[in-house]
């Protein structure tokens, strides 16, 4: 007798488990197909050349309006539109060293707020490890004629002598082309204004040891005013001015001219292809609190669609009762980081708890308070909110290399049923 009922025991854990696995599993293929769709080529990087941005949103309010999502006032469709400056490389990108040509992404990186530029010029070095004060930099500085290409040596150590901040040096220089060599990883970024000068960053491998000529080609345009949407919709509850909001960006850096482009696989294809999977998820399974879904646009360029939605809300923040925000999903091998976990002890707590009774990740990290992705502007109007993150993974980071393949989904579905069941705690 006993005997039997162990072997039920076993038989129904063994059921139970492969259960769990199958939930897995389609959880897995569902984040999947969303990340290889909004990671394509087609997407152009979901930034503000050719229209991938657009072609993202559409993408994403297909998705809710299919499942039946609706928008969130009576008065206005799902997409939430704002403006803002962006400057742009949407076509020529070609810088050779010394005859041999580089390759856009991977040797180099033009500096987000660069000037076009199209000149072949000989090269002169320029080795600012002595300058040290501010006034020996305005001295420096009117030596910088536009007669060369200059390769800047040494910008760290005068940065730091001076108190300059490095990413400030691009719009402290005059018109004409610079050349700063890379030591560490080359990482994009977007900005909202042209400078006089064009930066060229160069990964320190790419660049040979005796440089004499560079031929530089690049296109820049401001675009003065880039419309962006974000998408808001909701399933209402039988509670409907109680809301649940989960949040992820959907933008990401675009194209560096014509031939290159980031895929944002990680940043932020996954956490917007969980936020995609808890809509279908709560589409099927309505719930007592209205459940609100926003992807952002703008996050890139600075926290801009979240901070226009926080300043034009499209229904009142103080129905919030959880804001969980989704940025970079890919891998939670080492689990996930809670940034505002010691903002709000007790929901993380029972987040905790969540997870060790059912084992949905390894290990959960708590942090503080952090300006770093769009659960910010609502945590600082008063709005409970997380942002989570997962650990894992190879690093690629704002760089050509943030791929769909490379995105593993380890223990990702175990984030979607953590959710979930946070989700409904909350609610009790
Ligand atoms: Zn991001």
């Amino acid at each position: 007798m006993f005997h039997r009922i162990f072997l039920l025991l076993v038989a129904s854990l063994l059921a139970l488990a492969s259960h769990a696995q199958t939930n897995a599993d389609s959880i897995a293929k569902i984040l999947r197909n969303h990340i290889f769709r909004l990671s394509s080529q087609g997407m152009m990087g979901r930034g503000y050349v050719g229209n991938g941005q657009k072609k993202a949103a559409e993408y994403i309010s297909c998705h809710f309006t299919n499942l039946g999502l609706t928008s969130v006032t009576a008065f206005t469709d799902m997409q939430q539109y704002y403006s803002f400056p962006v400057n742009t490389f949407p076509s020529k990108m070609n810088v050779t060293i010394n005859g041999k040509q580089l390759l856009p992404g991977q040797d180099y990186l033009v500096d987000a707020a660069s000037a076009p530029y199209n000149y072949r010029k000989s090269i002169a070095v320029k080795d600012l490890s002595s300058v040290s004060t501010t006034h020996q930099w305005r001295h420096t500085k009117a030596t910088l004629s536009d007669t060369c290409i200059w390769l800047l040596l040494h910008t760290d150590s005068m940065c730091l002598n001076t108190g300059i901040p490095s990413h400030q040096l691009p719009s402290l220089l005059p018109s004409g082309c610079y050349i700063i060599p890379q030591k560490n990883k080359l990482m994009w970024t977007i900005a909202d204004h042209t400078n006089a000068a064009t930066v060229v960053y160069i990964a320190d491998t790419s660049l040979p040891a005796l440089t004499t000529a560079a031929s530089v080609d690049i296109s820049a345009k401001l675009n003065k005013k880039y419309t962006a949407s974000n998408i808001v919709a909701c399933i209402r509850g039988s509670l409907p001015d109680s809301f649940i909001v989960f949040s992820a960006h959907y933008d990401h850096l675009g194209k560096m001219g014509s031939n290159t482009f980031f895929p944002g696989a990680s940043d932020n294809a996954s956490g917007t292809a969980m936020l995609l999977y808890l809509a279908q998820y709560y589409a099927a399974h309505p719930q007592r609190y209205t459940m609100v879904f926003i992807a952002f646009s703008g996050e890139e360029a600075g926290l801009l669609g979240s901070a226009h939605f926080v300043q034009n809300p499209l229904f009142p923040l103080a129905n919030i009762k959880m804001l969980c925000n989704l940025d970079i999903m890919g891998d939670a091998t080492d689990g996930v980081t809670v940034v505002n976990a010691t903002m709000h002890p007790k929901e993380y707590e029972l987040l905790t708890s969540l997870n060790n009774q059912h084992h949905f990740l390894p290990t959960i990290k708590s942090r503080g308070k952090a300006a770093n992705s769009d659960h910010y502007y609502f945590s600082e109007a008063g709005v409970p909110a997380f942002f989570l993150y997962s650990n894992g993974g190879k690093g690629y980071y704002h760089d050509i290399y943030d791929k769909p393949e490379a995105v593993t989904l380890q223990n990702i579905p175990g984030v979607a049923n953590l959710l979930i069941s946070f989700a409904t705690e909350i609610q009790k």
